[in-house]
């Protein structure tokens, strides 16, 4: 067999993105499928996105991630967008389907699978309620909408973010999302069946912040879940932990998203278990 020295090339492309531990489990993964693909983590400004997505074309690469504060202004350099990712309105994978670049998001179908797979909940016909209105709540309320749950509550601080976004995603879901203003402590609802903190109240480095919610009302059988991934234990998660309450951590959305990535780019099954291990590594916490 003659030799062949090429790689197969995936990035994320973001700024700031030194401190993005996705490549780790994505490396990772190509090593224990003995693929010869090779994933760069690249520092892109906002004025050198359009180049870069050419040179992405040019290199003929197979697909690359966008990072903050990529995921919108990237969309107008691609072919095609998948459909829940033009409801999201936001784009955080790029898969390459021969010289077309079709524009996905990984990040609410990475929640959902976690919700399925490491909490064992099938959310349609269920209550929801997702905190926060930016990014990835968008992208959590669409999944979860498109899911079927039975019920959509967006609970948010500032209005006039919370607002448009509902108004939009009910209109796209065909789904009578709600939204309710956050003023002081929350009292999740008994009726309530999946909490989500999509805020990054708990995100390093300010690790003692707790969302302010009140669990006195809530089922034993809430799942509570948070977005923020560093640290995974969260202090909200740790209140619920306390009162009984089924948990998942940020960690599972961020690995799902990328087990995700890597099936659309290579066509192949991940090895999510290996995928685990390596992030969890990367973030220095142990198994
Ligand atoms: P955005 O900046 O887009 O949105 C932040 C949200 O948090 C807003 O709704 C904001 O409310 C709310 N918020 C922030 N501080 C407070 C506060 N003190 N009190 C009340 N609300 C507050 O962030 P993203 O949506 O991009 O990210 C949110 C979190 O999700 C981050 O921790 C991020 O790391 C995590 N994430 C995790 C992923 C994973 O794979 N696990 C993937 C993507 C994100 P307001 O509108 O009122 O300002």
């Amino acid at each position: 067999m003659p030799a062949n020295f090429l790689a197969e090339l995936v990035a994320c492309l973001g700024q700031p993105v030194a401190e993005n531990p996705t490549g780790a489990m994505q490396e990772a993964a190509f090593q224990a499928l003995g693929l010869n693909w090779r994933y760069l983590t690249i520092e892109v400004p906002p004025a050198k996105l359009h180049e870069a997505i050419l040179g992405v074309r040019a290199f003929g690469m197979r697909g690359v991630n966008l990072t903050i504060p990529h995921k919108v202004a990237v969309m107008q350099y691609l072919d095609e967008i998948a459909p829940d990712a033009a409801v999201i309105g936001a784009v955080n994978t790029v898969r390459c389907d021969g010289d077309r670049l079709i524009g996905e998001n990984t990040d609410g179908k990475g929640f959902l699978r976690g919700v399925h797979v490491d909490a064992g909940l099938n959310p349609r016909g269920k209550r929801a309620i997702v905190l926060g209105a930016g990014g990835a709540s968008r992208a959590i309320v669409t999944e979860l909408a498109l899911a079927g749950v039975a019920d959509l509550l967006v609970v948010n601080r500032s209005a006039s973010r919370a607002e448009p976004m509902v108004a939009q995603l009910a209109a796209k879901t065909q789904l009578a999302i709600r939204f309710q203003p956050w003023v002081g402590n929350y009292r999740v609802p008994a009726d309530a069946e999946i909490l989500v903190n999509a805020t990054s109240i708990g995100l390093y480095p300010d690790v003692n912040a707790m969302p302010p919610v009140d669990f006195s009302e809530a089922s034993p059988n809430l799942l509570v879940c948070d977005a923020v991934f560093n640290p995974p234990e969260t202090r909200l998660l740790e209140a619920a932990k306390r009162r009984g309450l089924p948990v998942l951590d940020g960690l599972s959305m961020l690995v799902y998203q990328g087990v995700i990535g890597f099936q659309l780019w290579t066509g192949l099954h991940p090895p999510e278990n290996v995928m685990k291990r390596a992030l969890r590594a990367a973030l220095g916490i142990g198994c």
